[in-house]
């Protein structure tokens, strides 16, 4: 996961000073250390931790600390706040021009995700916002490039404004933009070209189509793994072409944070989206507070309401509940809700968004096993649909017969049997209690 280094270091380091009802300077300074070292791990600029340990430091021993009466959460208020100001403080919002269409020009290096997150915030913008997007290829070198975002039209349903690969990149815009206005589509999002590093002919390049067409945002794509490294190219290009916000991609693998962390105070250009996943749906609203929060082991609890808003169809959650309560809810139905929330993304995840996930012990042992959870699926699936809604037909031969079709052993048949069993009575005597309860109140 994104930021575990980093999570568990900070968290150790405030969990310290918590609960504490004096702070010392000594106790601030102790804290900034730690906090100093767990960012410096984490890949931030060095530059940007000292100014942050500085910020920190010198709020932590004011009087808005020393003098509340609970000062030990008030320097985690600090630390939260500061998190959140190097992070952009406010989330940032996306252009609309005055006249649509409002233009998107998407710059990067090759590999760090251009074209696939032209694609995720096309999407996004569909699906959150309303919009009615057109992707262009400008990418002439690489005919593999527009391939890609053809396809990845196609998956969209969304028209892509190409013109091969000997045009000129600033002729293809200009054109796309024509075309754009002709067909109402309010966002047209260019792809333009990378290469391996920066190079001056690529500038060149991509500063002759910012002229020409005015785009209301540029965004560059960067590569989250790359620490450093990404801020240094977020550099190069800030200077070049005047950057309106960045698109952090690859937040789901296991990078330490460091760009994240510094790109906003290095080039001042805030992160707008991050890329969490390949899926084209895998983008997200960048919120620093948020963000924050999660490394502080505080949750964001925002952010899961929101994935079970996208995911979860609200009306057969109530069913399903429904069905529960009258103990009526089949192995169809748990697969169903099985399936519901693992749209909404591995377990583990979830998990960080609750607060106080990372603190619990038990929990990272327990590891969220997806495996367990695909063979409790496999298991389900090699059922007949008599056996899933009526699991007391179950003889010695069906189990056999189960366990066999979906590769798991007759214990495990079992043990799934008896669980499920299990939850039912349990369902069924909290469902009884309610009754009870209400029927006591009907009366007095
Ligand atoms: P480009 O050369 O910059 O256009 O990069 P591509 O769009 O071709 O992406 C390069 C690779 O990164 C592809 O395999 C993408 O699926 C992958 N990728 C892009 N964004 C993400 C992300 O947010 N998370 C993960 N895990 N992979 C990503």
């Amino acid at each position: 996961m994104a930021f575990e280094g980093l999570a568990d270091r900070l968290q150790n380091t405030i969990q310290r000073i918590k609960g504490k009802g004096k702070v010392t300077e000594q106790d601030v300074k102790e804290m900034t250390r730690e906090v100093r070292l767990a960012l410096l791990e984490a890949d931030v600029n060095f530059k940007v931790v000292k100014d942050f340990v500085a910020r920190v430091k010198e709020r932590a021993i004011g009087q808005e600390v020393m003098e509340s009466l609970t000062p030990g959460q008030q320097v985690i208020k600090v630390v939260k706040e500061e998190l959140t100001a190097l992070m952009g403080g406010e989330q940032s919002k996306i252009a609309v021009a005055d006249r649509p269409p409002t233009i998107i020009m998407m710059v990067g290096l090759q590999g760090a995700g251009k074209t696939t997150t032209t694609g995720k915030l096309a999407n996004l913008l569909r699906k959150k916002y309303n919009r009615n997007p057109m992707l262009v290829a400008a990418d002439v070198y690489r005919p593999a490039a527009i391939n890609q975002l053809e396809t990845l039209g196609k998956q969209l349903s969304m028209p892509v404004f190409s013109l091969g690969t000997d045009r000129d990149p600033v002729d293809i815009a200009n054109q796309a933009i024509e075309k754009a206005k002709a067909d109402h589509n309010d966002y047209v999002i260019i792809d333009t070209a990378g290469r391996l590093h920066v190079d001056g002919d690529l500038m060149q390049e991509l500063k002759q189509i910012k002229t020409d067409v005015a785009p209301d945002e540029i965004f560059l794509v960067v590569d989250a793994m790359t620490g450093q490294d990404a801020v240094n190219v977020a550099e190069s290009f800030n200077e070049q072409l005047e950057l309106t916000g960045v698109i952090l991609t690859k937040l789901d693998g296991d990078t330490r944070g460091g760009a994240a962390l510094s790109i906003k105070a290095v080039t001042e250009k805030p992160i707008k989206f991050a890329g969490m996943g390949e899926k084209l749906d895998e983008l997200e609203v960048f919120h620093p507070e948020r963000m924050a929060s999660r490394i502080l082991g505080m949750g964001d609890v925002l952010s899961l309401i929101e994935k079970a808003q996208d995911n979860i169809d609200e009306k057969r959650a109530k069913e399903l509940e429904e069905k529960m309560r009258s103990a009526s809810f089949t192995f169809d139905d748990f697969l169903e809700q099985m399936s519901q929330v693992r749209n909404m993304g591995p377990l583990e995840d979830l998990l960080g968004m609750l607060p106080g996930a990372n603190k619990m012990k038990g929990l990272k042992n327990v590891q969220f096993d997806e495996k367990q959870i695909s063979h409790v699926e496999a298991i389900i699936q090699s059922m007949t649909k008599k056996e899933r809604q009526d699991p007391s037909v179950m003889n010695a031969s069906r189990k056999k017969r189960i366990a066999k079709g979906s590769g798991r052993t007759v214990s495990e048949v079992n043990r799934l049997l008896k669980q499920f069993d299990e939850m039912k009575k349990m369902m069924k005597q909290m469902t009884n209690m309610q009754k009870g309860k209400k029927g006591k109140k009907g009366k007095g």
